[in-house]
């Protein structure tokens, strides 16, 4: 669960690229940074914790220079410490270059002993760091493009990535296209980010995604596009970018995921048409869950309410490590509103269900603040499989769909009913024809592998 951002060509790079790493905040908190180039020397900072707290006049002034990178990091491989925290830069015999990386290699392991038998010495223990290795090991094989060409060509998985040399901004995604990157416009310059709320903050303009198996090559003689790899005939988009991740407002797989999440919702109500008609409002589990209770309310003609209200001053209770936390969280991040919910029989809209442990609290809020019935509807089918390709998930048996029917989920929730939305209505929504998905976390089947899960 990461976010990067690129800008080539741009007044005030470092500032315009913090105001991008703001917009992505929510696909990672724990760490971020910003490289820069000047034309000459890359500079960097990163450090933990969040993008306003981290950057300030000082440090961005010392960011020179009209090309930059950033990236915000939540640790889904390599420990949750600085030395992981990314971009990462390296010194090598071609000079400087730094990189930032969303996704999850599925074979990095391999190459780090392959690469540490050959004499290589990792800095930091995250699977990003394979990448530089395999670069600067392909030194002497032409420009510099084509040693990223050749270093993305040994390494499988989910990347999408942004690299920084003094001269050049170089976006690349993986042929099966896992993780989302787009390309945008900026007065005389381009900007790339995993999405395109990025573009906005800083009045970009969208341009298109970075297709899958493509490598962008900005520089002053102009963009390039190279086909890294044949795209497979079969794509992998990550679907649960849409889901849960992604947040509405932005184009994401070239789609606005406002929409997608609009019709998962109004899809679960067609399909819960006889718990509609039962119920008295629809309500949503804020914020991912808002725009898909909105289709719902629309589709089924529920006034949609506002039941519950999040506390926005504390991150997605997922961040927090461990369970008593998580425990505490929860309790600290919603709150019932008692006037909307009394004596009502309530659709309460999700976008999933993940351990449980949340929903669980959350409908006992509901039922304690006066609610009839509580009908747990969610935008999404049951979680059976972990995530080996960026999505933070707990492990199988950690997930309560993998070992429990929908019946004894319902038990332990506590709900009325439960309703999940079905495979090919959350297939039908996204209206990406053609356009295949990595479904595996609600299918368990990993097409593109996962490196011996
Ligand atoms: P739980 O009830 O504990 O299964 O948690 C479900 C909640 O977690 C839902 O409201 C989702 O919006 C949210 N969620 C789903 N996937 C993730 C994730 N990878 N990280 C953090 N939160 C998530």
């Amino acid at each position: 669960m990461c976010g990067v951002f690129g800008i080539f060509n741009g007044p005030e790079a470092s500032k315009l690229t913090y105001l991008g790493l703001y917009s992505l905040q929510h696909r990672g908190q724990e760490s971020a940074g910003i490289a820069s180039s000047d034309g000459k020397q890359i500079h960097s900072f990163v450090q933990m914790g969040l993008v306003a707290d981290i950057f300030n006049q000082d440090n961005l002034q010392k960011l020179s220079g009209n090309s930059a990178i950033g990236h915000v990091r939540y640790s889904t491989t390599g420990i949750s410490s600085v030395k992981n925290a990314q971009p990462l830069v390296i010194n090598y015999a071609r000079g400087q270059m730094a990189l930032a990386h969303n996704g999850n290699l599925t074979n990095a392991a391999e190459w780090r002993e392959r690469l540490e038998k050959d004499g290589s010495i990792f800095q930091t223990s995250s699977d990003s760091e394979v990448i530089l290795h395999l670069v600067a090991k392909a030194n002497g094989h032409g420009t510099i493009e084509q040693t990223v060409e050749y270093a993305l060509s040994k390494v499988k998985g989910a990347y999408s990535v942004v690299v920084l040399t003094p001269e050049k901004l170089i976006a690349a995604r993986d042929p099966w296209g896992v993780r989302p990157l787009c390309l945008g416009k900026i007065g005389t310059g381009w900007v790339v980010a995993s999405e395109s709320c990025a573009f906005d903050i800083i009045n970009a303009k969208y341009v298109r995604e970075v297709e899958p198996g493509e490598m962008i090559v900005i520089s002053k003689s102009g963009v390039k596009s190279v086909k890294l790899a044949k795209p497979k005939p079969d794509l992998a988009l990550c679907i649960f970018e849409f889901i849960y991740f992604s947040r509405p407002d932005s184009m994401i797989f070239d789609k606005s995921v406002y929409s997608v999440r609009r019709e998962l919702g109004a899809r679960l109500a067609q399909e819960t048409k006889d718990i509609a008609a039962g119920a008295d409002i629809v309500i949503s589990v804020p914020d991912s869950a808002n725009t898909a209770a909105i289709g719902y309310s629309q589709a089924s003609g529920l006034p949609y309410e506002t039941g519950l209200i999040r506390n926005h001053y504390i991150g997605r209770t997922f961040i927090e490590p461990s369970q008593h936390i998580r425990d505490f969280g929860a309790k600290i991040k919603y709150n019932p509103v008692k006037d909307v919910l009394k004596g009502k029989s309530v659709v309460v809209v999700d976008d999933s269900i993940v351990r449980g442990t949340t929903s669980r609290k959350l409908v006992k809020m509901i039922r304690n603040a006066g609610a009839k019935q509580v009908h747990l509807a969610i935008s999404s089918p049951p979680i059976i499989s972990s995530c080996f390709y960026g999505i933070d998930t707990p492990t199988k048996k950690e997930l309560i769909a993998s070992k429990n029917t929908i019946n004894e989920i319902k038990k332990y929730l506590e709900v009325d009913s439960l309703s999940y939305l079905s495979l090919e209505g959350m297939k039908a929504s996204t209206g990406c024809q053609g356009r295949q998905f990595c479904d595996a976390c609600f299918t368990g089947k990993y097409k593109i592998g996962c490196g011996g899960c």
